[in-house]
């Protein structure tokens, strides 16, 4: 029989315990070696000003290659590391391959990692960041820093105060996932934010929906106001990327323009891309 929770917690798999529940147990138990197995990997994907239709920055995706079970996606395994307090090392992997690619392949891209709250929530974190970066050489204004709302109200004062120091040393803060979470207007007050990141929940309703279409016009507006820079995230068709335009989004990020990739295909997309030809027609470019 299986004791799930607590530390000395023993895998030992019955019959009783559904599939999933078996799965998430081997994944609890694997993530730990899968540093040390070198089994993670990022993968970038290129963000596109909308205007000039250059290819600006791109965020750093994880992903685990599981040896018996293939791709697993870091929507199950974060949420995992971030329980057994490992997304820590995981974090500051993920940090150091960014800052080492930015050196290679990514020169003069900005690229955006992902956060967890759990990570800004270390008081020592931005300790190791500048660290991290003066040994790899980077420009802070290349490195931005995505965090997403959930868990960040947990431990106030040191997310709060990390977030300041992120900023102090020059580097950019997005806020992911935005209008998802259920405080959202109270988190643009409380923090330093320099852009917004529009859902993709928002962004596939785009077209079909009207109300989905009401609330990224608001949040552009709100940026706008706030003097905040932003991505809608998983554009996938023309037709939103029209809608984005007409409405001020400053740049996309999605299939329409690219799958997450490998840093040295992201190196040879940069260098092979046309700018100023989106795939809108020009009577549809934005005025300005
Ligand atoms: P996110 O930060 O909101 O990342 C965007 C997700 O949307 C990515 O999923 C990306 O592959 C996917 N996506 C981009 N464009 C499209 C599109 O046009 N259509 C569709 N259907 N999907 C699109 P991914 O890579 O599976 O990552 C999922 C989430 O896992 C991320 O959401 C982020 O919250 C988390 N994550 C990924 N890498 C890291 C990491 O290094 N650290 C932390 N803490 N979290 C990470
Ligand atoms: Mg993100
Ligand atoms: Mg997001
Ligand atoms: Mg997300």
């Amino acid at each position: 029989e299986a004791k799930a929770g607590g530390r000395g917690r023993v895998a030992v798999f019955s019959p009783e315990l559904g599939a999933s529940q078996r799965r998430r147990l081997t994944l609890e138990r694997e993530l730990r070696e899968a540093l040390l197995r070198d089994q993670f990997q990022v993968l970038y994907q290129p963000q596109v000003d909308i205007a000039s239709w250059r290819i600006v920055g791109a965020e750093a995706l994880i992903r685990w290659n599981h040896p018996k079970l293939g791709m697993v996606s870091p929507v199950e395994f974060i949420p995992l590391a971030e329980e057994s307090g490992l997304i820590n090392n995981i974090g500051a992997w993920v940090l150091a391959r960014a800052c080492s690619d930015i050196q290679g392949p990514l020169a003069g891209l900005h690229v955006a990692v992902n956060c967890s709250a759990v990570q800004l929530q270390r008081p020592g974190f931005v300790n190791e960041l500048e660290q991290l970066m003066r040994a790899h050489q980077v420009p802070p204004d290349t490195l931005e820093i995505e965090v997403t709302e959930s868990l960040l109200m947990e431990n106030l004062s040191t997310a709060l105060e990390n977030l300041h120091a992120i900023k102090a040393l020059g580097l950019r803060v997005a806020l992911d996932d935005f209008g998802t979470g259920y405080s959202s207007l109270a988190y643009l007050r409380r923090f330093p934010f320099d852009k917004l990141k529009i859902d993709r929940a928002f962004i596939r309703e785009l077209i079909t929906t009207s109300d989905a279409r009401a609330i990224v016009r608001t949040i552009l507006n709100l940026a706008k106001i706030l003097g905040m820079d932003t991505v809608a995230e998983g554009v996938e068709e023309p037709a939103q990327l029209e809608v984005l335009a007409r409405n001020g989004c400053a740049s996309i990020q999605g299939f329409l323009v690219a799958r997450p990739m490998p840093a040295e295909d992201l190196a040879t997309m940069v260098r092979d891309w046309v700018p100023f030809r989106t795939p809108l027609s020009s009577d549809e470019l934005p005025e300005s």
